[in-house]
């Protein structure tokens, strides 16, 4: 299937979801362009997406410099290691979904000259794969880091769905992720849903979905 079409069926799928939900629920879609290539990126950039998503920094710099001349909207999702904040702050990405502690923020903290806007990671599923911060001190966590991180503007969590998981599990992990999510003082995104899921995480609440495979299979 071309491109095109492909975005066109996940926008109909996300919209169908999004009105089963509620009418005045808006769900942005993040396409993770971690498997595609610069051209690819053009060609859905004309279909009119904007908003693209990057697991690995050399990879983020790699796009988005090759792509700078396009009103492009990069977000980083991937693990980030210390050694890599300089270089991810130098690529000012629009939203960062992948803050993964209160040491992290800090450092970022330490090193950023702007505000950098970030989600919290939270690991719900508890899986040792995963990163993030365990579900019970998500709250304390994010209510730290808006306290002594002034230049990290927190807008609100990112989760996973359990890997491989069946759907109660994946219902389970995103009704929690909503719970969290309706606690935190004005936190606005909940990005969470991908290739797999993200049809059940709307169904709980997401207003951002990441998604790779779906579009660039
Ligand atoms: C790869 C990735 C996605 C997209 O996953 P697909 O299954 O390809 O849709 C979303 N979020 C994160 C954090 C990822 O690493």
């Amino acid at each position: 299937m071309e491109l095109k079409k492909r975005l066109d069926h996940l926008l109909e799928r996300i919209e169908k979801a999004r009105l089963a939900y509620s009418r005045h629920h808006i769900v942005r879609l993040v396409a993770v362009s971690k498997y595609a290539s610069l051209e690819q990126v053009q060609e859905l950039y004309a279909c009119g997406q904007r908003a693209f998503g990057e697991n690995y920094i050399q990879e983020f710099g790699r796009k988005a410099t090759s792509l700078q001349d396009l009103p492009l909207e990069w977000h980083m999702l991937g693990p980030l290691q210390h050694n890599k904040i300089n270089k991810l702050l130098e690529l000012k990405p629009a939203l960062l979904h992948s803050l993964h502690s209160l040491e992290l923020a800090q450092a970022i903290d330490t090193r950023a000259k702007e505000p950098i806007n970030a989600l919290l990671q939270v690991n719900v599923s508890g899986e040792a794969q995963k990163n993030g911060v365990a579900l019970e001190h998500a709250l304390e966590t994010y209510a730290k880091i808006s306290q002594t991180c002034p230049k990290i503007h927190l807008q609100g969590l990112m989760a996973m769905g359990p890997l491989g998981g069946d759907e109660a599990q994946s219902e389970r992990v995103f009704s929690a992720a909503r719970d969290l999510f309706d606690k935190l003082p004005k936190a606005k995104t909940l990005s969470m849903g991908m290739s797999g899921d993200f049809e059940l995480a709307i169904a709980y609440g997401a207003n951002l979905v990441r998604v790779g495979n779906a579009l660039f299979h």
